[in-house]
């Protein structure tokens, strides 16, 4: 049922991809002078005077050792961000086709659609964050070419429950999206493991959350081959730049990944001792459960205490105004300092 070649836009199935200098040599030599690179250097003290690598096979070779997730299934993008938008651009015709979000979720889809031109369906997540399932499949129709699904959801925390996704990626023809922007602080309920079995499922994960990476924006997309090739054929030859593969390369080294492991583990503690913190304040009315590194919590008056807690120096985010969020405020978890401050913060507002 599922046809790559029908989904995607004519025009981007004639592109033919930038061909650069090293695409058209990449053997070994002594003396390059094929870019029109500063062959003298860098004006800083450490060189970056040579164009990085269009693929990043370093740091793809690293991911698969650790994701088991192919080179040719990996594409990397400048944030998720990028590959949001390349998914989009790819796959939907401007002021004709159409994709759908699942809100209350991560305003980038959005964004992102409205700057391509493309039109958004928003079917409403129901009791307990959960997808309406038969509300989605009615509203796809033959120009529905996404769908979104955020799990663990922001700003909700929660996981998608995986019979309504099975369900999405076996009725839908085009494409399901997870973005799994949290899932290292849930790694079991991860879609890795079943991209072999759909052709239709993209993946992505990002360095900006769990890896503490969120100043060198490197996002990551798992997928089918063909659709991979596509994104590599349409993004910027150079989309990451050469200063945030030499960190990525780094973080993927073993003793920093169990850095990595380390600040979840830290960061699942904390989170249950703030949730336990919280539940003792008379103003919280519902801390909702969270796979994520982050507590949506729905207080007495929410914005009167994010104004509060702001003269207390502490920023959260005020989701109060967002649909079924009503009187929420989404919470970071800090350090086990900050989450103190918070804590005694609250305590003093009334
Ligand atoms: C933070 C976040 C991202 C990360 O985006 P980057 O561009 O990789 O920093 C992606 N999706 C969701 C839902 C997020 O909350």
């Amino acid at each position: 049922m599922f046809d790559l070649d029908k989904i995607v836009r004519p025009n981007i199935k004639a592109v033919t991809a930038y061909s650069s200098a090293r695409d058209e040599f990449s053997g070994e030599a002594k003396i390059w002078l094929d870019a029109n690179e500063n062959s003298m250097g860098s004006a800083t003290e450490k060189n970056y005077n040579r164009y990085p690598d269009p693929l990043q096979l370093d740091i793809k070779q690293r991911l698969k050792e650790i994701k088991g997730v192919g080179v040719n299934n990996t594409f990397l993008g400048n944030g998720s961000d990028e590959a949001i938008d390349l998914l989009i651009r790819a796959f939907c015709e401007p002021g004709q086709d159409n994709m759908i979000i699942l809100p209350p979720t991560y305003g980038m889809y959005t964004v992102s659609a409205a700057i391509n031109n493309v039109e958004v369906k928003e079917v409403p997540l129901m009791d307990a964050f959960q997808l309406n399932t038969e509300a989605i499949i009615n509203s796809i129709d033959t120009k529905t070419k996404l769908i979104f699904v955020c799990s663990p959801n922001n700003p909700t925390g929660n996981c998608i429950e995986s019979d309504s996704i099975t369900t999405l990626l076996n009725e839908f023809s085009g494409l399901v999206i997870i973005d799994e922007a949290y899932i290292d602080f849930e790694e079991s309920k991860s879609w890795l493991k079943s991209l072999d079995a759909y052709p239709n499922l993209v993946i992505m994960q990002t360095f900006s959350k769990a890896w503490g990476l969120a100043g060198i924006r490197l996002g990551m997309a798992f997928a089918s081959e063909e659709i991979i090739g596509i994104l590599n054929r349409i993004k910027p030859p150079y989309n990451i730049n050469q200063i945030t593969q030499d960190v990525a390369l780094d973080a993927l080294s073993k003793a920093n990944v169990a850095v990595k492991n380390e600040m979840v583990f830290v960061l699942n503690v904390e989170k249950n001792i703030l949730t336990t913190q919280l539940s003792e304040l008379s103003m919280v009315q519902e801390i909702y459960p969270s796979d994520a590194n982050f507590l949506l919590v729905k207080m007495d008056n929410a914005k009167s205490i994010y104004d509060q807690l702001v003269v207390n120096q502490i920023v959260v985010r005020d989701r109060s105004k967002v649909l079924l969020c009503d009187n929420c405020l989404r919470i970071t978890i800090g350090t086990e300092e900050e989450n103190k401050a918070l804590i005694n913060a609250l305590k003093n507002i009334n």
